[in-house]
């Protein structure tokens, strides 16, 4: 018999209630409220299914204001698979959901790759006519003017996504990771504007035949067997996920092809060779861990792996609680999306006043809007790096 959610029972009592999951839940750090923790959520879920309860506002909005970021995956010692039965929660809720009009636009245009092209352009331009005051922009960093070029090699090794937003607004993190695997001598084609989108926002807001559709365009397109590289953990988890996404054979063998590029770069000879001839210098960072590269890909210590011949890495104490970007969270939960961001502020406060470094576009844009200076981590190596190819 279907139940109104479509979840299995034993996905649902694998919850024992423990609380553990509390102390690593952003929305429940920030709220205190019962109905914004996992063990909450998951009652609601649990009540919806056994038909107790109703769904109702708060059950809508419990389930709204969840950020997605899997911390309590992480923490959970039962094993709950949270992150299947929110999405699934929020993808069955879609039509009751209330995703704003911002938003709804955004995902609309991330699929329009010449469209999303020619309205960055248009936000350049009013960057920089000071039309509109800062905090009314979606990005402080400046866009560029024109879009990317970018070289394809003949017989590549690797092929490096570029995805949408990042390749309209932030294609200098794109050029780093380029310049990098240039200087170990890798031979690559990028994906480009033909291929676009990964429909990771579209997943996360509970548009999931959207992200499937997306996910198929995306596999298609790309060349077969060789590996994938990216450089936004959004977009990592994304692709990775996409077996679980479309449960296929070829989505199971694509998924096994993505690497997060710092994953890839630790474990490849060219790099242990050129890194280990590195000096460190003084400088020192605070590594910022993404969700989607901490709870969900699991390769966060690739980062500091690639950045420690280099600079000292400083850990933030916060044991990798989100910092409120959440995909499209920011965009649909601002207040909640801010006083997240705050306690991550603070935590960066008391790691001193370092570059932040975060290898997702989408929390580097989040907290740079508070006034953080944050680099990508490949921009980090890539600068340091050539830095000492010129002192040579
Ligand atoms: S989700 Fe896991 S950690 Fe959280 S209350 Fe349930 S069993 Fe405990
Ligand atoms: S995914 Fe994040 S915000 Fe949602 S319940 Fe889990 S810890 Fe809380």
């Amino acid at each position: 018999m279907s139940t109104p959610l479509g979840l299995e029972e034993n996905e649902l009592i694998a919850c024992v209630s423990c609380g553990l999951c509390l102390p690593h839940c952003p929305t429940y750090q920030v709220t205190q409220d019962e109905s914004r923790s996992p063990r909450g959520r998951i009652s609601l879920m649990r009540g919806v299914e056994s038909g107790s309860l109703a769904i109702t506002k708060e059950v809508i909005d419990s389930m709204d204001t969840c950020v997605q970021c899997m911390g309590c995956e992480t923490a959970c010692p039962s094993s709950v698979q949270y992150g299947s039965l929110i999405e699934r929660t929020r993808e069955v809720l879609i039509n009751e959901r209330k995703l704003n009009i911002r938003l709804r636009i955004g995902l609309w245009m991330l699929l329009r790759m010449k469209l999303l092209m020619i309205g960055s352009r248009l936000l350049a331009l009013i960057q920089r006519s000071y039309l509109l005051p800062n905090k009314l922009l979606p990005i402080s960093s400046r866009i560029p003017l024109s879009g990317e070029r970018y070289r394809q090699d003949e017989d590549p090794e690797v092929i490096f996504f570029t995805g949408c937003i990042m390749d309209a607004w932030l294609p200098k993190i794109h050029k780093a990771g380029l310049s990098v695997l240039e200087a170990l001598g890798v031979k690559y084609v990028v994906s480009g504007s033909a291929v676009g989108c990964c429909g990771a926002l579209h997943n996360h807001a509970g548009l999931r035949s959207t992200a499937k559709e997306q996910a198929t365009k995306v596999m298609t397109k790309l060349p077969p067997d060789l590996p994938i590289l990216v450089d936004s953990a959004g977009c990592g988890a994304a692709l990775k996920e996409y077996k679980e996404l479309l449960k296929t054979e070829e989505a199971k063998e694509f998924s096994s092809r993505v690497y997060d590029i710092h994953e890839w770069l630790v474990k490849d000879q060219r790099w242990e060779e050129l890194s280990s001839n590195e000096k460190k210098t003084s400088e020192k960072v605070i590594v910022q861990d993404p969700c989607h590269l901490r709870h969900v890909q699991g390769v966060h210590n690739s980062v500091r792996e690639l950045l420690d011949p280099f600079v000292e890495c400083i850990e933030l104490d916060d044991e990798g609680l989100c910092c409120g970007a959440g995909g499209a969270f920011s965009l649909n939960q601002p207040e909640m999306s801010s006083e997240i961001r705050d306690l991550k502020l603070q935590s960066i406060n008391r790691a001193g006043g370092h570059t932040v470094v975060s290898a997702n576009p989408g929390c580097m844009i989040h907290l740079e809007t508070s006034g953080v200076e944050v680099m990508h981590p490949i921009q980090v190596v890539e600068k340091l790096i050539y830095r000492s190819k010129t002192d040579d």
